[in-house]
């Protein structure tokens, strides 16, 4: 088990060898942010957004939750996407979902309890509407995976909803919104779909099946 004190000591080696890089570098971090996307992703500890996308400190403007969900009652997730569209203009919002996600896993089995069980009533809705679709699949594994594209498609047509979103749209900002998928497997990116101020969302297809 690592103890804590370890993460001290990395954090020092990683300071030291940032200004060792770049002198200036936390120079400019004191100036204040502008980064150029928002990141809405899953809390699970493997999928680290500014990791796998090789982003440096400032570069992702991020909120994370249990199976990446978009509800426009969650003031923590709706004050970070009003900051991001309005304060900080960020012009693509990516909703990142991840295969093999506990979060699906749960709410697909119901077998959560507690906050999450709340929380996860999202997810169960999304399994209501496509689940002739999911059920069809050949398997566990895959009928997750599957929720997870159909989840990741839901949250984004959510997100499309929002009031700060549909601001921007109205306002012929060239604001995106990105739906991608990540593969613990092989560390890859999946683009799933895109929306931006011209999508008619009644007509949005169904997510690209990326596992079969
Ligand atoms: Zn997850």
């Amino acid at each position: 088990m690592k103890e804590t004190q370890q993460l001290i000591l990395a954090n020092m080696a990683w300071a030291a060898e940032q200004h060792q890089f770049d002198p200036e570098f936390f120079t400019r971090q004191i100036k204040g942010q502008k980064p150029e996307f928002l990141w809405i992703g899953c809390s699970d500890s493997r999928v680290a957004p500014d990791q796998i996308t090789q982003s440096p400190p400032g570069g992702l403007f991020i909120h994370r939750n249990i199976a990446n969900l978009v509800y426009d009652t969650d003031l923590n997730l709706m004050s970070v996407v009003q900051f991001a569209v309005d304060v900080l203009k960020v012009d693509d919002i990516i909703v990142c979902g991840h295969y093999g996600c506990g979060g699906i896993m749960a709410a697909m089995d119901d077998s959560a309890t507690g906050p999450i069980a709340d929380w996860l009533v999202n997810v169960r809705q999304v399994y209501q509407d496509h689940r002739q679709e999911i059920d069809a699949m050949p398997d566990r594994e895959a009928r997750v995976n599957r929720l997870v594209e159909f989840n990741v498609r839901d949250q984004l047509m959510r997100l499309a909803r929002t009031a700060p979103v549909r601001g921007a749209f109205a306002a012929g900002r060239k604001l995106k919104l990105h739906g991608w998928v990540y593969d613990l497997r092989d560390g890859l990116l999946k683009p799933l779909m895109d929306i931006d101020a011209h999508t008619d969302l009644g007509m949005v297809a169904k997510p690209e099946r990326v596992l079969v």
